[in-house]
């Protein structure tokens, strides 16, 4: 235990916002290959940075069977430190439905998700999870296409659009084809954990946000008519795109989530110095990111420093959440990235009046290069 695996004394981690989830979420995809280097899941990299996570009061634990051996990583480094954290004092998070990089890889049948759910729970070590996730929802379901541009993030969309998206009344509970008779069946399946209390929570997770939206609605307006317990968005709200913003209150009012987690701050590495190599990114995109890169590199802790903390703010009042928890999930692979979101949140967390001019002006210009270039809101 050196000074590193202790954190730096301060504000505690909690918030009057996030009463289910602690405010920062650990994403467990930097458990995998998919992060880091296969080596550096053998050595004690894992354990301690789960356990200065949880040290800071991080109590929370994203990961899925897509993401290599995260469960498995999770799991026994989990059972390492049950002596200090029992399986009580966190939450686990994962997913089913999505076991490799294809379509022809997911299977949301009733038969597949119970299988994926005794592995996990295997895995995981544990006897229940907190919550349990359709993975990546829009391979599944039925395609809809809005017939107007729907990655602008504007909302304001009439005839086609609205109606694909289930704005138009009636159309909430229109079921569009096979694929999306798919997910009501596994809904009914994991609701039925969910009474077998094998799972708290259950809900989707998913890229585009129309079709999060609608299937959310769907949910709502079809038996049982019970609005789903939890989302997960991802890479829809950082500072190259943040179109989760205008969606965030239709989350909230017309789908009624009590729980939104919103991920990837970072948009999964593009914003820091070594992106993954599979990033879906195109070259031009990387290339302006490495532009804000370099513009914000007299600021302390750099481009991740300030987009971590646009991520952030959006739990307290003022990114339109109504007071909403929506925690942020972090992908960690070390102590210094733990020590820096925990600064980072203590620094932003009080309210807007709080976070320093600085640091907003810096936000203003880094989104203002992605607009300049084009890039702004861009999504794959
Ligand atoms: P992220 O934006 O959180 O970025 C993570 C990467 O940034 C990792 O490589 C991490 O080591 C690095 N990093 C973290 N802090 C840093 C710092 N201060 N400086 C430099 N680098 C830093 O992306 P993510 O991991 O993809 O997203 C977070 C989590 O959200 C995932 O681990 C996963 O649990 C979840 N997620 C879910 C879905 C889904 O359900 N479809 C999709 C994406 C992400």
């Amino acid at each position: 235990d050196t000074e590193a695996d202790r954190p730096v004394e301060g504000k505690p981690l909690t918030s009057e916002h996030c009463e289910y989830f602690s405010p920062l979420v650990f994403g467990a995809a930097a458990l995998s290959h998919h992060y880091n280097p296969a080596g550096w899941l053998d050595t004690d990299g894992p354990l301690r940075t789960v356990r200065l996570a949880l040290r800071y009061g991080i109590t929370a634990f994203d990961t899925s069977p897509w993401y290599g051996a995260s469960e498995i990583v999770l799991g026994s480094v989990l059972q390492s430190l049950s002596s200090e954290f029992p399986r009580s004092s966190y939450k686990l998070i994962t997913k089913c439905g999505r076991y490799g990089p294809e379509v022809k890889d997911f299977d949301y049948s009733p038969g597949a998700i119970r299988r994926s759910v005794a592995r996990s729970l295997e895995r995981l070590k544990t006897d229940y999870l907190d919550v349990l996730f359709l993975h990546d929802v829009e391979f599944v379901a039925t395609r809809v296409t809005p017939n107007s541009a729907a990655g602008d993030g504007s909302l304001a969309l009439a005839g086609d659009g609205e109606r694909a998206w289930g704005f138009v009344p009636g159309e909430e509970a229109r079921v569009w084809g096979e694929g999306d008779q798919k997910i009501l069946i596994a809904l009914a399946e994991i609701r039925k954990m969910k009474e077998e209390g094998i799972v708290k929570a259950i809900g989707i997770t998913g890229l585009p946000l129309p079709t999060l939206l609608r299937l959310s609605l769907l949910a709502l307006h079809t038996p049982p008519y019970e609005p789903l317990d939890c989302i997960l968005s991802y890479a829809q709200f950082h500072l190259q795109n943040s179109t989760f913003a205008s969606f965030l209150p239709h989350f909230i009012s017309r789908a009624k989530i009590p729980h939104i987690l919103c991920a990837s701050p970072l948009a999964m590495g593009l914003l820091t110095s070594s992106p993954p190599s599979w990033h879906p990114a195109p070259p031009a995109l990387h290339e302006v990111a490495r532009e804000t890169i370099a513009l914000a590199q007299d600021w302390p802790g750099g481009l991740p420093n300030l987009a971590l903390g646009f991520g952030m703010r959006r739990q307290g009042p003022v990114m339109g959440n109504q007071g909403r928890s929506v925690p942020t999930v972090v992908g960690f692979s070390n102590l210094d990235e733990v020590h820096e979101a925990l600064k980072v949140w203590r620094e932003v967390s009080e309210d807007d009046k709080a976070t320093s001019r600085a640091r907003l002006d810096m936000e203003a210009a880094v989104q203002q290069r992605f607009i300049e270039r084009g890039w702004k809101n861009w999504s794959w």
